[in-house]
């Protein structure tokens, strides 16, 4: 069974742990979200790809959920001795080792793609990682600070403000130019399922689905397209998605999220068991949707999740 699941980065890399202890013998292409990527300290860094390859490579530190486990600051701190920041960026000193392998490969004229490809050499992750396109995206956050609309990083949105002040929009900057990375439309059009895992409906899977191509490749895929809501008892499991979704309009809820993507993607939904008053909602608008617990608290629970994921798309495509 060909896998494709579309990634963001806590959310779509803990899924991931799940669904590959879910199915075993499956061929799991992960199209990463590189709409986070920022430059600092002249890196390149992308943080929802690191975090797939950590996770899934055993590298990850399993409270913060981001960077490497058993890590220290101390070239962070000697770079705010020098004045030079940011400060709000953790970049950690074993991470610093992953930035510079990045840039160097980029620097020599290596894409993205060749780059994660080599630096998963080292992690294994068990899945395909590709970034979502080879092309300069970054995601940009329209906000309103000191009495003056401006468009700021959605680093410095999510990690400096925290996300809170309103935003307005949430543009990822340079999508339209690019291009999926080499492979991206093959696994799609390839694939057997298509996953959403419960990753950020706007600023991770929305932005992969901003690239040109992706999102109607995915559309006219073969195979039926479930996604899993980050939404549960309407608010976001862990972070401040209810913000951004608030940006494009959409209300912080399971039904609402399905809705926005739409039965033009979505062949199925799952929501939490709370939320089971959202189902009828969800299949009124022409997606199978089944209430079942989506909480990630063990790999156990995230596996039985990925289970179900895909039963549906078993329906779905058996038309049952
Ligand atoms: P990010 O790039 O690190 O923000 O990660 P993603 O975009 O992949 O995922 C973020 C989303 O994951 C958030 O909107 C959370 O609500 C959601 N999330 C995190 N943990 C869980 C969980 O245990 N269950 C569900 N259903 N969603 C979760
Ligand atoms: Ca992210």
């Amino acid at each position: 069974m060909r896998i494709v699941v579309l990634a963001g980065g806590i959310g779509g890399a803990r899924f991931l742990r799940g669904l590959k202890k879910a199915a075993a013998e499956a061929e799991i292409t992960v199209v990463g979200n590189t709409g986070d990527d920022i430059h600092l300290f002249g890196l390149k860094v992308c943080p929802d790809l690191d975090t797939v390859m950590y996770t899934l490579g055993g590298g990850i530190d399993e409270e913060r959920g981001w960077g490497r486990e058993d890590e220290s600051f101390r070239v962070k701190e000697e770079l705010a001795a020098y004045g030079v920041g940011p400060e709000w960026f953790g970049l950690g000193d074993r991470d610093f080792a992953t930035h510079i392998v990045r840039t160097q490969m980029l620097a020599a004229g290596y894409p993205l793609s060749a780059v994660t490809e080599a630096l998963c050499d080292r992690w294994k992750p068990g899945v395909r990682l590709l970034p979502m396109t080879d092309d300069r995206v970054e995601t940009h956050v329209a906000v309103e600070l000191d009495g003056e609309r401006k468009a700021i990083h959605f680093q410095e949105y999510w990690v400096r403000l925290r996300a809170s002040v309103p935003a307005h929009a949430v543009v990822p900057v340079g999508a339209e130019q690019a291009k999926p990375a080499p492979g991206v439309l093959e696994a799609i059009g390839a694939a057997d399922v298509i996953l959403f895992p419960p990753s950020n409906p706007v600023v991770s899977v929305g932005t992969i689905l901003a690239v040109p191509g992706i999102r109607e490749a995915v559309a006219e895929a073969g195979a039926p397209v479930v996604g899993l809501s980050p939404i549960v008892g309407d608010a976001p499991v862990r972070g401040m998605a209810d913000k951004v979704l608030a940006a494009v309009g959409v209300e912080s809820s399971a039904a609402a999220v399905a809705e926005h993507y739409g039965a033009g993607l979505l062949d199925g939904w799952l929501v939490d068991t709370v939320d089971a008053g959202a189902v009828a909602r969800v299949e009124a608008a022409g997606i199978r949707c089944r209430a079942v617990p989506l909480m990630m608290s063990d790999d156990e629970a995230t596996a039985e999740m990925a289970r179900v994921a895909l039963e549906l798309a078993q329906e779905v495509r058996a038309g049952e």
